[in-house]
């Protein structure tokens, strides 16, 4: 059980995951969480660099999918400039959202990597749906009510597995 919230990689942030070696991996999508993996949860638009992860991604013919269990008005605001497919009250770690996104990219499972920047929501969501996931650092961390709770939780998920070996995190 354990298993299924171990990220296949962790990465510091979105800007360590490269377009080109993406593709050389045959990755041709990917979902993405919002808050504190793309900019902080209380930064309403994409930054500069944001923007150009985005624009890199597209001139590779990478699909980019934002998946977040944020409401409506925040998910769209940041999402439309940016001008990428989006869902907003995803319920992660429920696999409809990953799989209707993958439909939607019209990608296969293995052509698509997940990144987020929770275990209980992206990277459980993303390896129960079928994906290959990817942790990042949350940006902050300040977050919601609901987030701090499973932010417990995945601490001691993340220290058991730093003791098993099973993965090296630094905080
Ligand atoms: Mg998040």
């Amino acid at each position: 059980m354990l298993k299924k919230f171990l990220p296949n990689e962790h990465v510091k942030t979105i800007f360590d995951i490269h377009p080109a070696l993406l593709k050389k991996k045959g990755i041709n999508g990917i979902i993405t969480d919002l808050d504190n993996t793309l900019v902080a949860w209380d930064v309403k638009d994409a930054t500069p660099e944001v923007i150009q992860w985005f624009e890199q991604m597209k001139e590779q013919d990478i699909k980019v999918t934002i998946i977040s269990n944020n409401k409506q008005e925040r998910v769209k605001i940041f999402s439309e400039p940016l001008d990428t497919p989006f869902v907003f009250s995803a319920r992660k770690p429920l696999s409809q959202a990953f799989k209707s996104a993958a439909k939607e990219m019209r990608l296969k499972k293995d052509e698509i990597v997940v990144i987020g920047d929770q275990l209980l929501t992206d990277v459980l969501g993303g390896n129960f749906a079928g994906f290959h996931t990817i942790l990042v650092v949350p940006i902050v961390q300040t977050d919601g009510k609901i987030t701090r709770i499973n932010r417990k939780i995945e601490r001691r998920i993340l220290s058991y597995m730093n003791k098993k070996g099973k993965i090296s995190w630094e905080e």
